[in-house]
């Protein structure tokens, strides 16, 4: 299942600001497995740049990534989504059962040791995004970045807190929020972000986008003019660049995914702002632009 790993990244710069992706695995799943909506007939039209960096040669599987932006400031260190962790109980999803992956090495290599995080940014706390949030220590889960402040929307959390939430798509997720998110709250590590989302440090800015988890939020960064924008999960693979309209079969709230993504495709579209995603294969960033009705994407 597991790729030829594609762990060294570029370091992009956005006004004074750098920024590195940190892999933690590279995954394959099955296009119609991903996007229910999925027709192979879209492989042909944009069969140039989708085989064989986004899609394998049989067209099969789709190749997407799950990673960590590190940004370095002038001020601060800052991770944006934390992966799936290792040695989490999963056992409904091998991909993200029990794994032992070298993610905190790979960490230090991009020049980042766990005690030298200021802030870990989240867009959303399902399975994929949270997991090295924390880590186990003597049969304990306490907190990866212990000089952290974890920062994430206040309706993920009063949602994901309550057994409620469970649902036939957020299966993935079970368990998560006891064994990677209450053990940061619990030792005093969190902020919130109320759900207008809003403005918080360094040119970094919460952006709601909801509806593929209930307050899944976007985080843009300016500085000097530039801007970035890190998109959480509006969009797994780039293909739906082309397909807005398609969901992924992680996506809670249908209608409302699919109004973020075009929002975000605008949003990136019209500021010409650097678009991070969490899922795309290859460099996993690029560039959206406007092409008649249409939107267009190309990676840098
Ligand atoms: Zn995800």
């Amino acid at each position: 299942m597991v790729n030829t790993m594609n762990v060294h990244s570029k370091t992009y710069k956005v006004g004074d600001v750098t920024i590195t992706r940190v892999t933690e695995q590279v995954i394959n799943l099955a296009p119609e497995v991903l996007l229910p909506d999925w027709n192979p007939a879209v492989v042909q039209e944009h069969q140039d740049w989708l085989v064989p960096g986004c899609m394998d040669e049989t067209h099969e599987h789709f190749i997407l990534s799950i990673h960590t932006w590190v940004v370095k400031t002038q001020r601060h260190t800052i991770l944006i989504d934390t992966a799936s962790g290792n040695d989490k109980e999963r056992p409904l999803n091998p991909i993200f059962h029990h794994l032992q992956l070298p993610y905190l090495e790979r960490l230090e290599a991009a020049g980042v040791t766990p005690e030298a995080v200021d802030y870990v940014l989240l867009t959303h706390l399902h399975v994929d995004h949270v997991g090295w949030n924390t880590r186990l220590v003597d049969g304990r889960w306490v907190p990866t970045f212990p000089n952290a402040k974890y920062v994430f929307p206040k309706v993920e959390q009063d949602y994901y807190s309550s057994p409620a939430s469970h649902n036939d798509v957020n299966i993935p997720s079970l368990g998560v929020y006891e064994d990677s998110v209450l053990p940061v709250i619990e030792a005093g590590l969190t902020e919130t972000i109320s759900s207008g989302g809003g403005e918080f440090i360094d040119g970094l800015s919460f952006l709601p986008t909801p509806g593929h988890s209930i307050g899944h939020m976007s985080i843009s960064l300016t500085s000097r003019g530039e801007e970035a924008l890190f998109s959480g999960d509006v969009m797994h693979h780039p293909i739906q660049v082309y397909r807005p309209e398609w969901n992924s079969v992680f996506c809670e709230f249908a209608d409302q995914a699919r109004a973020s993504r075009l929002w975000a495709l605008e949003y990136a579209a019209q500021r010409g702002a650097t678009f991070f995603s969490t899922h795309f294969p290859k460099s996993s960033a690029g560039l959206v632009t406007r092409k008649g009705d249409q939107f267009d994407w190309r990676f840098i």
